[in-house]
């Protein structure tokens, strides 16, 4: 079994502390979890000449036994699911049961992307020349993932690097260090030294990573801010760069729509894990027929959902805390945004009398479309509902392409034809018919615009950690 006592950096199978370490805060108590690794450059230095090491040999290992070794590796995460779900609760804030809920998805999306086959294309098979593309690894992978889904976002970096034939070092944010650090330490059990690291660090160690001339490739996810920082650093040394960015997802929703029925389904697209996600729904279209009857049903199933301490197994909480400080004192800055730009909340929430970082939800009746509640992604529970209608001099669709962002967008009735055909008009990586935030192994999932650049699962997600390469074979000429 996995300890979570202590934390180390995994270098070359090895663990190792450094000088100074430091302390993440547990969210739901303000108090800080235990001491972790504050990396520098000789420890990011050392896990680069490793894993430099290790790419030698591990892109030559054929691909159905890498694949044993990661299937290995996923039933060791499987075998450990209760520790890793207590500590990711303990690190993260969210509840205990929605932990374990990603967890379990990091246990079947990994399996998933490893059942992708990476075919070759074959332009030409004649008596006269073969010629065909070839996917073959990049060399070493720097992974960066931010605090809202650590577990699931490190580990779906860390398969689809290995399974091309990368090594990867992963590392995990300052603000939830704990099961990233574990992942590497569990993969000790599975993979040759050097193949799969973790380093910890502060906020210098991502910009040291980004600049490193013996990193081949960054997968990195998070804020629109840092990933135009990553991508500048990267093009000093023309690294291959995905990124996942933020999102200010729209859902549209018709007037034809069962309320009863949807309500809880979109409340639970834009408030799990307490609005923090990339593709939670953060901007309500609708349509005004139904409006306020939609948007008091909403209020009253929003009510229902309970706030609290969900690290100990308490299965009706539902809003844990925000992560972080900062994400607290940004849902403050929005909240005061309400009020200073006179807008009416239809459910007023907000800081909650506690020592960790807990913000009851904040709903905003039809504000303006260039209010800070629309136009930012708040990363937390406040969400602003819109009315629309059919007449409208602006339409709702160009109301919801109207952003720099195109993450995920969707649109809600029961003609599906018509909700088809609108859907496919937005402007987003991923567009959903009477759903929202479904995702697969084998289904490409990136943003439009600012959102990112490149797709993270699927073939195209996995070829992204691959270079092309065309072999042209002269058949005649050997004769
Ligand atoms: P962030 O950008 O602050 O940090 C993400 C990671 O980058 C962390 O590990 C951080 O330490 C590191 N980092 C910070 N500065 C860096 C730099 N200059 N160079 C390299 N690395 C650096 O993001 P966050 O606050 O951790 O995450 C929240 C954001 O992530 C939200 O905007 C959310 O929408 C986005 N997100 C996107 C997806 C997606 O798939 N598109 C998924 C989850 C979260």
């Amino acid at each position: 079994m996995v300890s979570f006592k202590e934390f180390y950096n995994t270098i070359d199978n090895q663990l190792h502390g450094t000088e100074h370490a430091r302390s993440a805060i547990n969210p739901t108590s303000n108090q800080p979890n235990p001491p972790v690794p504050v990396s520098g450059k000789h420890d990011l230095d050392t896990a680069v000449d490793a894993a430099r090491r290790a790419f030698k040999r591990w892109s030559q290992v054929p691909i159905e036994d890498r694949k044993s070794t990661i299937y290995a590796y996923i039933s060791g995460l499987e075998t450990n699911k209760h520790v890793f779900a207590e500590f990711l609760s303990r690190e993260q804030g969210k509840p205990l049961s929605h932990a374990m809920i990603e967890i379990e998805s990091t246990i079947g999306l990994s399996r998933g992307i490893i059942s992708v086959d990476i075919p070759e294309n074959i332009f030409e098979d004649t008596p006269r020349r073969k010629i065909i593309q070839r996917y073959i690894p990049i060399g070493v992978v720097g992974a960066i993932a931010p605090w809202n889904y650590p577990v699931l976002l490190s580990m779906s970096k860390i398969i689809a690097a290995v399974y091309t034939g990368n090594t990867v070092i992963l590392k995990p944010s300052p603000y939830t260090p704990y099961t990233g650090l574990k992942l590497a330490e569990l993969a000790m059990d599975s993979f040759p030294p050097g193949v799969v690291q973790a380093l910890s660090g502060d906020d210098s160690l991502g910009p040291m990573m980004t600049e490193h001339s013996g990193i081949d490739k960054i997968s990195f996810t998070g804020s629109i801010s840092t990933g135009k920082k990553v991508m500048a650093s990267c093009a000093k040394t023309l690294k291959r760069v995905t990124l996942e960015l933020g999102g200010n997802d729209p859902a549209i929703i018709c007037s034809d729509v069962d309320i009863d029925a949807v309500v809880p389904k979109i409340g639970t697209c834009a408030f799990l894990c307490s609005g923090q996600r990339c593709m939670a729904i953060k901007r309500l279209y609708v349509h005004k027929d139904i409006y306020d009857t939609f948007r008091d049903k909403f209020i009253s199933f929003v009510q229902s959902l309970k706030i609290g301490d969900g690290t100990n197994p308490d299965p009706d909480v539902f809003f844990g805390p925000l992560q972080n400080k900062m994400q607290y004192e940004r849902a403050q800055d929005i909240l005061a945004s309400v009020n200073s730009e006179n807008l009416t909340p239809a459910l007023i929430g907000g800081p909650t009398e506690s020592p960790g970082f807990f913000f009851a939800p904040v709903i905003v009746d039809n504000p303006p479309d260039d209010s800070r509640a629309v136009t930012e992604e708040p990363f937390a529970p406040i969400l602003p509902l819109l009315k629309w209608s059919e007449s409208d001099t602006v339409s709702v669709i160009n109301r919801a392409n109207n952003t720099d962002m195109g993450l995920g967008a969707s649109v809600w009735s029961k003609d599906v034809e018509k909700a088809t055909a609108m859907a496919s008009q937005l402007e987003a990586g991923t567009v959903w018919v009477n759903t929202h935030f479904e995702l697969g192994p084998t289904v490409p999932f990136g943003g439009h615009k600012c959102s990112g650049i490149g797709v993270e699962y699927g073939l195209a997600g996995l070829t992204g950690y691959c270079n092309s390469q065309s072999l042209w074979v002269r058949r005649d000429a050997a004769r």
